[in-house]
């Protein structure tokens, strides 16, 4: 391992991300699978997990900003690859280069993608995004009939080629909603509406994890799948990771930086709002809110150290917390495993966003870019560190290098 990972690392295990694309595809086998990589894979890392994606059966990648669907390409993916977040006088001319799908969801976006593909000679490949009830991005309802009208002129011109039609829901993780009934109705009225429209989009697609998981009938061409291929459960109410049989693929793991025995009332951490009950060791673990450790955790999120699962005392700062081990021993160097698959006794990603009150999806993200991603293949016994070419202590996450 690299003297920067001797820190701090997140081992990310491929041969766990593979396997959860098999599961989620298992799941849904009539759709192809979208693996989704935007920001980053999730904190894991695009190209590698979107790589891992690719091999175990995902024909198609997603990500939300345009420059990471090109990264992905620049790193040479060559498959299906679709982006969604687009602002005006956005890169469409790229994209079209790159043959990537975009997503449009009104006439603005509509015409800036045909003016770049009329100036470029080749048709873009466009999916037409509905907003079915979540009220985000997409095309309202109203104004569907236009948009499509828009589309058809277009694709008829040669200018752009409607490649998907798709929407997105809001309440997939809480099964039983009302909202996705709806949802699903409003779907297939523009999706009739498309069809009368004379579009013929190669795929349909409105599910996410936890739509894949718990919704056959929205599953349609495609299914676009992001936290559950790093193996996290979407809500506690579709499911832990092990009930879904999910692996979860990041370890975040750090070396201790000391540990000293302290008296009895002794304050600990920014604020004191923990102090010693008695004679005690104090462990300091080197990760702080810089790093992506929530500052909500403080005095809460759990950690294993020294063999027993851990609560941190007191609050998290910037670049580290500490850990009141009692009457257990320990030493500078021993590891301190914040969140893993749950194996070795570890909390899980779910346990953090427990105790952070946040979401599993947050806590893998906002591991920040300090923290040196190191590659792991359980099932290749093949470990590989990424991230540390003697820069120092800035990690290199976002650009993975073989
Ligand atoms: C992030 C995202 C997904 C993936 O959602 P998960 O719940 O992580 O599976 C799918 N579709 C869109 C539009 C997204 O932004």
């Amino acid at each position: 391992m690299n003297e920067t990972a001797k820190r701090a690392h997140a081992a990310i295990d491929l041969a766990a991300v593979r396997a959860n694309v098999r599961a989620l595809r298992a799941r849904a086998p009539r759709a192809e699978l979208m693996a989704v990589v935007k920001s980053d894979g999730y904190g894991h890392g695009a190209v590698r997990c979107g790589r891992a994606a690719r091999e175990a059966g995902a024909s198609w990648l997603g990500t939300a900003l345009p420059e990471e669907a090109f990264a992905l390409r620049e790193a040479g993916d060559t498959g299906r690859l679709m982006c969604w977040l687009w602002t005006p006088g956005g890169p469409w001319h790229r994209a079209i280069e790159l043959d990537i799908d975009v997503s449009v969801s009104g006439l603005w976006s509509l015409h800036e993608v045909t003016a770049a593909a009329r100036g470029f000679g080749r048709a873009a490949r466009v999916q037409l995004k509905v907003d079915t009830g979540l009220g985000r991005n997409g095309c309202q309802p109203a104004h569907w009939p236009e948009l499509i009208a828009a589309a058809a002129a277009a694709e008829a011109e040669g200018t752009i080629r409607v490649t998907g039609v798709w929407s997105h829901f809001a309440c997939a993780d809480e099964p039983g909603h009302p909202s996705i009934a709806a949802q699903l109705a409003a779907f297939e009225d523009a999706l009739a509406l498309s069809e009368a429209a004379g579009l013929r989009p190669e795929v349909r697609h409105i599910a996410n994890t936890p739509a894949l998981l718990t919704l056959p009938e929205a599953h349609y061409d495609l299914v676009r799948a992001g936290i559950g291929i790093y193996g996290i459960s979407p809500a506690p109410e579709v499911g832990t990771s092990q009930e879904l049989g999910l692996r979860p693929a990041m370890t975040l793991e750090a070396s201790l930086a000391s540990v000293k025995r302290v008296p009895g009332g002794h304050g600990v951490s920014y604020g004191h709002t923990y102090s010693t009950p008695g004679d005690t060791s104090l462990a300091l673990v080197p990760l702080g809110y810089a790093d992506g450790i929530p500052r909500h955790a403080s005095g809460n999120g759990p950690v294993l150290v020294a063999g027993k699962w851990r609560t941190i005392a007191g609050r998290v700062a910037m670049d580290q917390f500490v850990v009141d081990l009692g009457g257990d021993t320990a030493h500078a160097g021993d590891p301190a495993v914040l969140f893993g698959p749950g194996d070795r006794g570890e909390p899980t990603a779910e346990d953090w966003a427990r105790a952070a009150g946040t979401i599993g999806y947050e806590i893998v993200t906002r591991i920040g870019t300090r923290v040196p991603r190191v590659y792991v293949d359980s099932e290749m016994e093949n470990h590989q560190a990424d991230g540390a070419d003697g820069d120092g202590d800035t990690a290199l996450t976002g650009v993975p290098h073989d």
